[in-house]
């Protein structure tokens, strides 16, 4: 699987000698910073062409792939973040995709979860094993997604095993908070487990626009519930505007939600979402994700073929040192073409 790009451009027959430059130049003008171009076209040879005159110009060669239409390199507009490598260390976050079916399709799923997505459960012996061998690698805190994790009957076991390694945030769309899945809620150590509930805007119109129909009512319920059976909760917003990011934090103010327990991130161009910010391995650093098909960079593409790491799972010391290694790699790549600039 490929990475998504905001602008595919045909190259054609074009090469540098006949007309792509000024093409590629055109396509950079309606780019913003960290948008990913896709060049397609069946002359390889235009390769080394592109890594030149993305060298010069400060932009990214991010990915190369042979397809059956031709060859598909992936320029990100402009350099890799600098600070890469700044923050939490490299695997101190670990995430477990416990299932990927879901109660909801929301339109930019960047999993591409659904009612009829198989489940591709990870499953409780599999977890408890992580979660028992986790803490020695250095990891502080597990998250447990989806899917929609409170869709499993054992998620109250699956929690439990998580939070018994390091503190755990489980997120949801909170809307399955009854039942059985209420019973399992109740039995889990409060002060190690968080409930992270995902909500879009401040009113229901956007939310219920990407999640479905009377979503955010059922959601804002989950946040309700949570709360009044003592659980700390988060709650996350995806938007697609700077300006529907700053409604949600003025709404988080009113509320009196503490920094701590907001995320707000844009829709990932990943998944089903057709629109939205597009990201290369170069641009995250790595969050060892694991799911039942293998050892993933990051949560945002935990199915997709250009952030597998590797297929094996255990033992997790090698996972979490294939990622490491992946990561100094990435980092090298990056210095090198820096370096190749800076003496041009
Ligand atoms: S975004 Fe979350 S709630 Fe929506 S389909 Fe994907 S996993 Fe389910």
């Amino acid at each position: 699987m490929r990475s998504k790009a905001n602008i595919e451009v045909d190259a054609g027959r074009r090469t540098f000698a006949t007309g792509l430059l000024a093409y590629l130049i055109a396509t950079l003008r309606r780019c913003r910073p960290g948008d990913l171009i896709a060049v397609t076209s069946d002359d390889a040879s235009i390769a080394a062409d592109l890594e030149t005159w993305c060298r010069f110009t400060g932009n990214t060669l991010v990915e190369t792939n042979v397809e059956e239409s031709g060859t598909r390199w992936v320029i990100r507009c402009g350099a890799a973040p600098a600070n890469l490598d700044a923050g939490r260390p490299v695997g101190s976050r670990l995430w477990l995709y416990s299932n990927f079916d879901c109660n909801l399709c929301c339109d930019y799923c960047c999993v591409r979860s659904s009612p009829s997505a198989p489940r591709r459960e990870l499953g409780l012996a599999r977890v408890k094993r992580i979660a028992s061998e986790a803490p020695e690698l250095g990891v502080t805190e597990i998250f447990v997604t989806g899917g929609e994790p409170f869709l499993l009957a054992d998620i109250g076991e699956v929690l439990s095993a998580c939070a018994a390694g390091a503190p755990t945030t489980v997120l949801t769309n909170g809307m399955l908070f009854g039942g059985r899945q209420l019973a399992a809620l109740r039995t889990l150590p409060h002060d190690r487990v968080t409930i992270q509930i995902s909500l879009d805007s401040p009113t229901p119109n956007r939310h219920d626009r990407h999640r479905g129909e009377g979503t955010w009512a059922r959601a804002w319920a989950g946040v309700e519930r949570a709360r009044a059976e003592g659980f700390r909760v988060r709650l996350a917003a995806t938007v697609s505007t700077d300006a529907d990011a700053e409604e949600f934090r003025e709404f988080l103010d009113a509320q009196r939600i503490a920094e701590e327990d907001r995320v707000i991130r844009h829709i990932a161009l990943r998944g089903f979402a057709t629109q939205g910010v597009a990201l290369a391995r170069s641009d995250l650093v790595p969050e060892v994700t694991i799911t039942a098909e293998g050892v993933y960079w990051h949560p945002v593409g935990a199915e997709d073929a250009d952030f597998l790491v590797s297929r094996e799972i255990f033992p997790l010391a090698d996972s979490f040192a294939a990622v490491r290694r992946a990561f100094d790699h990435e980092r090298e790549h990056s210095r090198r073409l820096a370096t190749i600039f800076n003496c041009a």
